[in-house]
C-alpha cells in the first residue's frame, strides 16, 4: 500500500504561498481528487515521489520527455553548456543551428522563431496571422487547447474543460468575440462560420491530433477541408503541434497525415523538457515578424542556450535514429491491443482513441469524435479508473480530458504491468 504522507505535507505547505498548491493548474488532482503527488525525480519511464514510491509514467512531462526521463545525452549537454553561463540576451549559434535542424525535419517552416512555451507560440503566431491578413476574428475548435493568451480560452480544452470553467473571468468580451468556435471535425459548421463572416477570418487554429479532449483523431477529410477553406478564403492555418510535433512523426503531423500548414507552432518537446516554444512557417507569412516586419513578438529568454543544447541534443537524436518514433508506435500498438483485450473482457462501453504514441480511454458507449462526445462520457468512472491505476504504480493523467503520452523508455514489461493494472482497476471499479 502506497503511503502519500510526504506529498500530503507538501500539498498543504504548498497551499500557503501557491494557489491552489500548484503552478499549473492540471497538476491538481482537483477533479480526480485526493493530494497531487510531490516528484523528488524521474529515469527512463519511471517517476518517484515524495514519499519514495515509484511510478510508470504516462505523461512524460505532458510529452517532451519522449526518450525517457533523464536521457543521458540531454543532461550531459545541459550540463556543459550550463558552464558558459545560463542566458546572454544576444544571438547564439546554437540558436541557428537549432532553426536549420527543424527546417530540416519538418515541412513547410522556412522561418522559425524560438519563444518560452507553447502558449507564447500560439498567441504569436495568432498575431502573425491577423498582421498578415490585416483580419481580426479566427476559428478554434471546441476542446482544443492552445496555452492559456485570453484569446483562446474560449470552449478550451485541457484544465478549462476539466475544471468545466465556461467563461473565464477577466478575458473580456470584446477579445472573446473575435475568437469564433465550432465542433471538432465538422466542417460544415467551419465553411458556415467563414461564410458568415466573409473577409474577417484571420486564421483557423486546430490540433491537427486533438490531445486536450483526451485523444481525438481527425475525421478523414477534415484537415484536408480546412486546408482547402483556408486557400479559398485567404485564411492562415495554423496548425498547433505543440502535442504532436516530433512524436507522430518526425515531421509532426504535417508529415504524417500529409496535411500541409501555413503557420505551425511547437512547444516541450523541442526543449527536451526546458521550457520552449516556436512559430514559424511560410517565409512570406513570418516576415511579418519584427524586426523584418512591424508584427512586434519579443522575448529575452527565447532562444535561451541552456533549452536550446537541450532541445538540440534531443531532437538530432531522433532525427539520426528514426526508428526511435518507430519503436515508440509499436509499443503504442502493443499498450492499445493489450488494453482493447482487458476492456473487452471487461464488458463495458468504452473507447480507444489512438495514433502514433498519443491514446487515451474514454467510458463511453458512443465513438469520441468531438467535445461534446468526450464530456459525455462517464468522467466519474475515470476517476476511479484514475485512482484505482495509481495504487498500482501507473501514473495517467489526471484528467480524462488529456491523452496520454507514452516514452520511449517504456519497456514491454512496463506495457504488460500497465495491461495488468487496466484489468485489475477494471474489476475493482
Ligand atoms: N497547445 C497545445 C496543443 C497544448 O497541448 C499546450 C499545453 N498542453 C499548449 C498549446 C500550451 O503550451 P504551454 O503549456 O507550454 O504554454
Amino acid at each position: 500500500m502506497y503511503s502519500y504522507q510526504s506529498s500530503k505535507a507538501l500539498f498543504e505547505r504548498a497551499q500557503q504561498s501557491i494557489p491552489g498548491g500548484v503552478n499549473s493548474p492540471v497538476r491538481a488532482f482537483k477533479s480526480v481528487g485526493g493530494t497531487p503527488l510531490f516528484i523528488k525525480k524521474a529515469k527512463g519511464a519511471y517517476l518517484y515521489d515524495a514519499d519514495d514510491n515509484q511510478y510508470i509514467d504516462y505523461i512524460a512531462s505532458w510529452g517532451p520527455m519522449i526518450l525517457g526521463h533523464a536521457y543521458e545525452p540531454v543532461v550531459k549537454a545541459i550540463c556543459e553548456k550550463a558552464q558558459y553561463s545560463t542566458s546572454f540576451g544576444a544571438p547564439t549559434e546554437l540558436e541557428i543551428d537549432m532553426a536549420e535542424l527543424i527546417r530540416s525535419i519538418t515541412p513547410n517552416v522556412d522561418l522559425i522563431r524560438m519563444v518560452s512555451s507553447g502558449t507564447e507560440a500560439c498567441m504569436s503566431a495568432l498575431r502573425v496571422a491577423r498582421g498578415y491578413t490585416g483580419r481580426n476574428r479566427f476559428i478554434k475548435f471546441e476542446g482544443c487547447y492552445h496555452g492559456h493568451a485570453d484569446a483562446f480560452l474560449v470552449k478550451a480544452g485541457s484544465g478549462v474543460a476539466t475544471f468545466n470553467i465556461q467563461t473565464v473571468p477577466g478575458v473580456t468580451a470584446a477579445i472573446a468575440n473575435d475568437t469564433l468556435t465550432c465542433a471538432y471535425n465538422d466542417l460544415d459548421a467551419v465553411k458556415k462560420l467563414v461564410a458568415d463572416n466573409k473577409d474577417e477570418v484571420a486564421a483557423i487554429i486546430v490540433e491537427p491530433v486533438a490531445g486536450n479532449m483526451g485523444c481525438i483523431l481527425p475525421q478523414p477529410g477534415f484537415l484536408e477541408g480546412l486546408r482547402q477553406v483556408c486557400d479559398s478564403n485567404g485564411i492562415v492555418l495554423i496548425f498547433d503541434e505543440v502535442m504532436t510535433g516530433f512524436r507522430l512523426a518526425l515531421g509532426g503531423a504535417q508529415e504524417r497525415l500529409g496535411v500541409a500548414a501555413d503557420l505551425v507552432t511547437y512547444g516541450k518537446v523541442i526543449g527536451a523538457g526546458m521550457p520552449v516554444g516556436a512559430f514559424g512557417g511560410k517565409r512570406e507569412i513570418m516576415e511579418v515578424v519584427a524586426p523584418l516586419g512591424n508584427v512586434y513578438q519579443a522575448g529575452t529568454l527565447s532562444g535561451n542556450p541552456i533549452a536550446m543544447i537541450a532541445g538540440f541534443t534531443l531532437l538530432s537524436e531522433m532525427k539520426a535514429n528514426p526508428s526511435l518514433l518507430q519503436e515508440l508506435d509499436n509499443k503504442t500498438l502493443y499498450l492499445k491491443d493489450g488494453l482493447e483485450k482487458v476492456l473487452h473482457a471487461w464488458g463495458q462501453p468504452y473507447t480507444i482513441n489512438h495514433l502514433g504514441s498519443m491514446i487515451s480511454i474514454h467510458f463511453g458507449p458512443h465513438p469520441v469524435t468531438d467535445f461534446a462526445t468526450a464530456a459525455a462520457c462517464d468522467i466519474e468512472r475515470f476517476k476511479q479508473f484514475f485512482h484505482a491505476m495509481l495504487k498500482r504504480g501507473i501514473y495517467l493523467p489526471p484528467s480524462a480530458y488529456e491523452s496520454w503520452f507514452l516514452n520511449n523508455a517504456l519497456t514491454y514489461e512496463d506495457l504488460d504491468a500497465t495491461i495488468k493494472a487496466v484489468g485489475e482497476s477494471l474489476a475493482e471499479l
